[in-house]
């Protein structure tokens, strides 16, 4: 390949912080956990943080802590990664799968409202692509209806939601520091809560069911979600390029925008305007969608194709009884390709991909 679909924003600061960190001679959750911490409360303003070793096991950590009936539906959107769905079958609760909009991604409140029963007790909504989407709304409605909120924040690190950041408007929420996220530490993850009991009962589920290691009295049972200072290190000189990726991205989602804002043949994300946008991927959606994945491949392009439908899962089939399709999920997996937006990408680059788009996209 000579254009990747993904390439962190890394180097001497990650360097410099790990060598560190290997110089301290303290490997496991330390001083720059704590750091890393303190830097990303201060950024989001979350009163409450705990780590975890990555996104879909954050997901797990949050839905443990909420203690809910085993059995319990949880709200998902259809259209999302596996690890939404999947964290919340090992947490013993039954996803329910809600379909989402043509135009912005994000799930459908009025197939949500339509899938509330008597056993639903959460809502996990899934800010997609880089921007959050109706949070208000469905926050007011979650509390109408006595929910909980999660929110899967993994794609929206840095995003605000008329000025609250990801994570923090929901009960909990989670972000991701995968290695193709906004800002990564390889593998590793934070939850983000504001309710003061939900954060007692995460720091003893990720640390063995006890209030500090050192001790082998378990007051509960808990596991290990910990993390490594080597990440947290990572992670501190990360947080610090959050402004420059932000910056850096929305100007490459304008150069895309620029070349194909004129093609009557390629649909593209709504914006939500009480959202904040860190560009996550440069979303498309083609009737093309084959043949544009191929010449781009040709071209040595990466591309990745939108989520294959969570209701159409094979281990996830059994959950999706009521056999309504979500058919938005299904139409977007379909028509959808998701474009590189790093920071390696030159302006040529940029347009070389429009280009074969442009090209191939006409029916
Ligand atoms: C990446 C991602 C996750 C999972 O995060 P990991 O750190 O890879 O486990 C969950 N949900 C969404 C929407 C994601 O994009």
């Amino acid at each position: 390949m000579n254009i990747y679909q993904v390439s962190p924003k890394i180097g001497e600061e990650e360097l410099n912080n790990i060598s560190d960190s290997i110089g301290a001679k303290w490997l496991s959750e330390g001083p720059w956990a704590e750091k890393f911490l303190d830097n990303l409360k201060s950024v989001s303003k979350a009163k409450n943080a705990v780590l975890a070793p990555n996104g879909t096991l954050g997901l797990y950590l949050a839905l443990l802590s909420l203690d809910l009936p085993p059995g319990s539906e949880v709200l998902v959107p259809s259209f999302t990664f596996f690890g939404s769905a999947s964290s919340i079958v090992f947490a013993g609760l039954k996803p329910v799968f809600v379909d989402v909009s043509l135009d912005d991604y994000s799930m459908d409140l009025n197939d949500l409202k339509s899938k509330v029963t008597s056993n639903t007790k959460a809502v996990m909504a899934v800010h997609i692509y880089g921007q959050i989407v109706n949070l208000s709304k469905l926050s007011l409605l979650c509390k109408e209806l006595n929910l909980v909120l999660l929110e899967d924040a993994a794609q929206a690190m840095g995003v605000k939601y008329d000025g609250t950041h990801s994570g923090c408007v929901g009960d909990i929420g989670v972000i991701s520091f995968f290695a193709d996220k906004t800002i990564t530490t390889g593998e590793g993850a934070v939850v983000f809560t504001k309710n003061d009991e939900l954060y007692e009962k995460l720091k003893l589920l990720r640390n063995q069911g006890r209030p500090n290691s050192g001790t082998f009295i378990h007051s509960s049972l808990g596991m290990n979600f910990r993390m490594t200072d080597l990440q947290a290190a990572v992670g501190v000189a990360q947080l610090s390029k959050l402004k420059d990726i932000e910056n850096q991205r929305l100007a490459t989602y304008h150069i895309y925008l620029e070349y194909l804002f004129n093609s009557e043949n390629i649909g593209f994300m709504k914006r939500d305007k009480n959202s904040t946008f860190i560009p996550f991927r440069f979303p498309i959606t083609t009737n093309k969608k084959d043949l544009i994945m191929q010449k781009l491949t040709d071209a040595r392009v990466q591309t990745r194709s939108f989520f294959y439908p969570m209701h159409l899962q094979p281990p996830l089939i059994k959950y999706h009884n009521n056999k309504v399709p979500c058919k938005n999920s299904e139409s977007l997996y379909k028509s959808g390709i998701a474009l590189p937006i790093h920071g390696d990408l030159t302006e040529n680059d940029i347009k070389l991909i429009c280009e074969i788009i442009l090209q191939n996209s006409n029916d």
